[in-house]
């Protein structure tokens, strides 16, 4: 069976969200919510923007609005199901266009109705992520590259300098979603949650411990950390040095 399906993994990922909405201050306000539940958001204000930020970035959910410049949403669903099987929640204004969906039958998996709460949008993104975990999805493979350290999730293996590394669950759980989430400061706590879960009842030490043990094993010198940088008052960021 394949690694990536066994469950342990799935905890810590950090879900991308691609926004595609053209109206500032809704775009706004729901960049602004999700990040502050843990996502990592993409915006884009056109339909032409959306589908290339989606092929480039292949986000783990995308939030449509249907009537968007240069491309709708309609179209932008209908073109990326061919290319993809991704999450798709359609922001409609009113309700005919509710309608339309179901009669087109694009392969949006939910909408939402203008004006809605963030609450609600928010139940909708994770019962839908939440399914889409449980499905393996058909051995796709992703590797995470940052010069000489190089991570494929898929089969839980590590390089450094192309010699495979021993890594710990939590220490490669800890470097999988600081790659994931390159050039972010990353708090103590959120990598916590993603990394022991909720439940665990150690502190912040434990992610500085894990830590340093990581920086030993992936650092050129550890003492002069390039790839995992220490963000002060806050938590770790991990970056790739581009001398690479
Ligand atoms: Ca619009």
């Amino acid at each position: 069976m394949d690694v990536r399906t066994s469950g342990t993994l799935d905890t810590l990922v950090m879900p991308t969200i691609l926004l595609v909405e053209d109206e500032p201050p809704l775009a706004e306000t729901l960049c602004y919510n999700l990040e502050r539940e843990g996502y990592t958001v993409l915006h884009a204000a056109d339909g032409v923007q959306g589908l290339e930020l989606a092929r480039q970035e292949r986000p783990d959910l995308l939030i449509l609005d249907i009537m968007l410049p240069r491309l709708d949403g309609f179209s932008m669903c209908r073109i990326l199901r061919q290319e993809r099987d991704v999450p798709i929640i359609m922001l409609t204004a009113r309700q005919d266009e509710v309608d339309r969906i179901a009669g087109l039958e694009l392969g949006a998996d939910d909408y939402v109705t203008k004006p809605f709460s963030f609450g609600e949008l928010l139940a909708r993104i994770r019962a839908i992520l939440r399914r889409a975990e449980r499905q393996p999805s058909g051995g796709s493979r992703e590797i995470l590259d940052a010069g000489i350290i190089r991570v494929d999730t898929s089969s839980r293996r590590a390089w450094r300098d192309e010699k495979e590394l021993v890594l710990p669950q939590k220490e490669f759980d800890l470097l999988t979603c600081l790659m994931r989430n390159r050039g972010i400061a990353l708090s103590r706590d959120l990598l916590l949650e993603r990394v022991w879960g909720f439940d665990f009842l150690g502190d912040s030490r434990t992610v500085d411990v894990h830590i340093r043990w990581l920086r030993e094993k992936i650092e050129p010198d550890p003492a002069r950390p390039r790839f995992i940088q220490t963000v002060r008052g806050i938590g770790y960021r991990f970056e790739a040095p581009t001398s690479e």
